[in-house]
Parts: structure tokens; C-alpha cells; sequence
């Protein structure tokens, strides 16, 4: 049976669930700081699909890719430049194979690090690099991409570009707002989150959101402000699991299942339609969340 577009499933399914991270649970499995995290759908395909795996068992209806960082300009600072294609392909391969017939492949397209505003790229370039990615997750039968972790919106806005004019598949674009002073939310260069899922949207987007950030409780405000403004279309959170605390060197995210179970319901109630985690976000968060949507609805 072929899997119905997860737009077209969301007019029917309320909520749907995604995955939690893929770098906390790659440390887990031995990822060492400095390692190239891609670099392991070569060289441990058995941990990149279990990592997938445990996300599938835990309740997720949507999962990702490791291939956060799978950009030339990032693979070029491992000496990877020459594998964009193969690296990001294989990593969808291991993806799709624990989704199944049922469930979707979200592929995960990261930021470069690099900026138009330093003068260091043009949105060409930009252009260039994620249609490559792009190409090379769809070719590995992936349903979505998802380009995620966004701050820069032109930065974001060639990735959705890129994505949506090379391949066939739905395109998610996902930012990361920080709380002002205030406590407004906004890009690192003081962008809304009503005015980045616009102009995600202008670009072609089918559904916008956030990730990452500062913990999970400002994400009932954004899911508002983007609702407000575009009633229709579907919205996706990944919050972190709480703010980083660093112990002995490492940061653990302290917030219990259960800490964001409960706040899933203000999300659901504020009209989420696809919960999943970012940072620190464990299969055991998933599994919570999964009951939380379930329970809701
Ligand atoms: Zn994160």
C-alpha cells in the first residue's frame, strides 16, 4: 500500500508523533566529540538503524535521517565533500527500512554554519548545496525533508527552494526562536515566528514549525503566533528536553517524560499537528509523548 502524503494523512489523524534526537542517541551508542556523526551510516549502519528502530518501537509515526550535518560545506571538514550523495542516500536507505510501509521518512537537512550576512556565501551557492542533499535523500527513498534548526531565514528559504524545486517529495521547515527580554519569541536575527513560517511558506513549505531552542514551554506561544497566521497549514514541534545543564563537561537535559508529556497537551490544545523532540530527547520521551496523543485524542 502506498503511504498516503503526510498532509493528506494529517486532515484525517489529529496528531501525529515524530522522533527525539539523533546526536544524544549517536553519543549514546559512542559518537565521540570532533567524529563526523554522518560518517557512521558507513561505518555503523547497524547503530544508525537502530537508532531509527528505537523510534519506530517507541510510537513514532515519523522519523528522521542522520543526516543533520549531511551538507557539503560540513562534509568538507571531514574530507567528505566527495561523499554528499552516498552519505546522505544511504542514511534515507536505513531510515526507510526501519519506517516500513506505514510510517514516513523525514530527511533531515541541517544548516551549513556559514552566513549570506558575512559575506562568505550567496544564496546560490546555498542554492547548490542543499539541492545536492536534497536529490541524494529523495534517491534514497525518503518521504519529506525537513530542514530543521533554522536561524537565518534566507538560509532556510533555499534549503525549502532547493528541496522543493529538484525533488517530489513534502518539504517541512523548521526554526529555532529564542526568548527575548521580553519574553517574545524570535530568530537570532529578530525574526518572528509568524514572519519565518510565511516566508517558509511563500517558498514552498507544506508545514512549518520549531526545533531546538530554549526548552519546551515557549512552544505553546509559537504554535499561536504561527496559527494565527496560518490557520491551514500544518505545524511540527521538537522541542529540546529542557535547558542544558552541564555536568562534568556533558549536557543533560533534564526533563522527565512525563515533564513533557504534560506539556504536550497545551500544544495539542494551541492546534500542533506533529510533536517529536529535539536535544536530549530520548526513545522513553517519545513513548510518553506517543501516550500523551493518544490519551488526548
Ligand atoms: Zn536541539
Amino acid at each position: 500500500m502506498k503511504r498516503q502524503r503526510i498532509t493528506e494523512a494529517l486532515k484525517n489523524r489529529r496528531t501525529l508523533v515524530a522522533d527525539g534526537a539523533w546526536g544524544t542517541a549517536l553519543q549514546e551508542r559512542g559518537l565521540k566529540g570532533g567524529e563526523c556523526p554522518e560518517l557512521w551510516n558507513f561505518e555503523h549502519p547497524e547503530m544508525v538503524l537502530d537508532i531509527a528502530r528505537s523510534y519506530i518501537d517507541a510510537g513514532s509515526n515519523l522519523i528522521e535521517t542522520n543526516t543533520f550535518g549531511g551538507n557539503r560545506y560540513k562534509l568538507e571538514h571531514y574530507g567528505l565533500g566527495e561523499q554528499v550523495f552516498e552519505l546522505n542516500k544511504t542514511a534515507a536507505e536505513i531510515s526507510r527500512k526501519a519506517a516500513g510501509d506505514d510510517n514516513w521518512v523525514m530527511a533531515s537537512i541541517g544548516p551549513t554554519g556559514k552566513m549570506t550576512v558575512m559575506g562568505d556565501v550567496t544564496e546560490e551557492d546555498f542554492y547548490k548545496v542543499f539541492k545536492e542533499q536534497s536529490e541524494a535523500l529523495a534517491a534514497g527513498g525518503a518521504d519529506a525533508i525537513i530542514v530543521e534548526t533554522m536561524s537565518a531565514v534566507d538560509e532556510a528559504i533555499s534549503a525549502v527552494k532547493a528541496a522543493k524545486e529538484n525533488t517530489s517529495l513534502e518539504v517541512i521547515c523548521s526554526f529555532t526562536f529564542e526568548p527575548t527580554v521580553q519574553g517574545e519569541y524570535r530568530t537570532m536575527m529578530g525574526v518572528t515566528p509568524a514572519e519565518a513560517s510565511i516566508a517558509a511558506v511563500n517558498a514552498g513549505a507544506d508545514i512549518v514549525g520549531a526545533n531546538c531552542g530554549k526548552g519546551y514551554e515557549g512552544m505553546t506561544q509559537i504554535i499561536k503566533e504561527i496559527k494565527t497566521v496560518l490557520p491551514e497549514i500544518p505545524v511540527i514541534i521538537q522541542a529540546n528536553a529542557g535547558l542544558p545543564e552541564l555536568i562534568e563537561g556533558i549536557s543533560v537535559f533534564p526533563a522527565t517524560p512525563e515533564e513533557i508529556a504534560g506539556q504536550n497537551k497545551l500544544w495539542i490544545k494551541a492546534g500542533v499537528n506533529i510533536i517529536g523532540g529535539c536535544c536530549g530527547t530520548t526513545d522513553k520521551h517519545i513513548h510518553a509523548i506517543k501516550k500523551a496523543v493518544e490519551g488526548f485524542s
